[in-house]
């Protein structure tokens, strides 16, 4: 049997994808056809990053999983025409991006890089840092990206603390879990990551409660997702100083507003949703080995649950 595999996605993608995906199948010795554009009632699986409304998938009637290319699956679960499984993207490419974009930015903050890029005043400003292990750190969401980011700052000796809703165990990582967690993961965050899905329970996670638990002058990273913020919770914080700055990836509209208050802010850096990216060769063997394990009847790896909405 032929599995049809319908590729949706940005038709700059489908290149880049399709030999991809062609020598991996072949590989794995999975007989397979895939095309941009197929009728519904013969597709097996959808390759799926969509970028507009919810699709109707109810005339693809002999769909086996839809297999999304983002990590991010908010835009997918609420779909009540989907009812197959729905996998979502682990991808080793991915999760290296993410750990270096946020090295990167609390590295920025921990070593105070600011100031000697902004301060070019003639001053000779002498303030030395604190070893990284006598920064407290702390990253919200300790998934596939969470962990992994996690886990190189432990390795880079920061006081690291993680938080989840179920218990995790990370080397070097203090790990906190479920609602009662939350308040002493955030009352030591110095630096704050935001690793979490957005979900219906994750929403607005840093409000003004949540922010007034943090140690004054804290600095806020949020590669997450956008709705994980109060932001007129967040300008309030920032404008009264109990955090210092922030810098977020992730907006509840992106792209952001030219006349959103979070551009013009002086303690605020915007980053286009650029904290990682799915990368075509390691996110291939990702679908190819969730197709090979839907045609020989192994589970799929990385479902969603839709309940969780993650
Ligand atoms: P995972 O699903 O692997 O991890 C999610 C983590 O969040 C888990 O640790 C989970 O807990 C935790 N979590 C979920 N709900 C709750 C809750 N209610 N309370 C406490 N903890 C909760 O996701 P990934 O690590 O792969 O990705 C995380 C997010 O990063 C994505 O959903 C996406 O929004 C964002 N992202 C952003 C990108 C960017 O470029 N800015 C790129 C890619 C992803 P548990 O461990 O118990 O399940």
């Amino acid at each position: 049997m032929t599995a049809n595999i319908l590729f949706s996605a940005r038709p700059a993608l489908w290149p880049v994808y399709r030999p991809l995906l062609s020598r991996g199948l072949e590989e794995a010795g999975v007989a397979a056809a895939l095309d941009t554009d197929l009728p519904p009632d013969e597709v097996d699986y959808v390759v799926y990053a969509p970028n507009g409304g919810l699709w109707d998938f109810t005339p693809f009637t002999r769909l086996k999983a839809v297999l999304s290319l983002w990590a991010g699956v908010e835009t997918i679960v609420p779909n009540p025409t989907l009812t197959v499984p729905l996998a979502r993207m682990v991808d080793t490419g991915l999760t290296e991006g993410m750990t270096e974009w946020v090295t990167g930015h609390v590295l920025r903050y921990h070593l105070g890089m600011d100031a000697h890029i902004r301060g070019l005043d003639g001053q000779w400003r002498q303030d030395v840092p604190p070893l990284a292990r006598g920064r407290r750190v702390t990253v919200l969401g300790l998934g596939a990206l969470g962990a992994a980011a996690a886990s190189t700052l432990a390795r880079l000796n920061f006081d690291v603390s993680g938080w989840s809703r179920s218990p995790r165990e990370i080397d070097g990582v203090t790990c906190l879990h479920g609602p009662q967690g939350l308040e002493r993961a955030l009352s030591t965050a110095e630096i704050l990551v935001l690793l979490l899905p957005d979900t219906p329970a994750t929403e607005n996670t840093l409000d003004a409660h949540s922010l007034a638990l943090l140690p004054r002058g804290a600095r806020i990273l949020n590669p997450g997702r956008g709705a994980l913020i109060d932001d007129a919770a967040l300008l309030a914080a920032l404008n009264s100083g109990q955090v210092a700055h922030a810098t977020l990836d992730v907006f509840r509209t992106e792209p952001l507003p030219p006349e959103h208050p979070y551009w013009a802010h002086p303690q605020v850096t915007v980053t286009p949703h650029i904290a990682s990216e799915t990368r075509p060769e390691t996110a291939a063997q990702v679908i190819v080995e969730n197709i090979r394990r839907g045609e020989t009847g192994d589970g799929f790896v990385h479902l969603v649950d839709r309940d969780l909405g993650y």
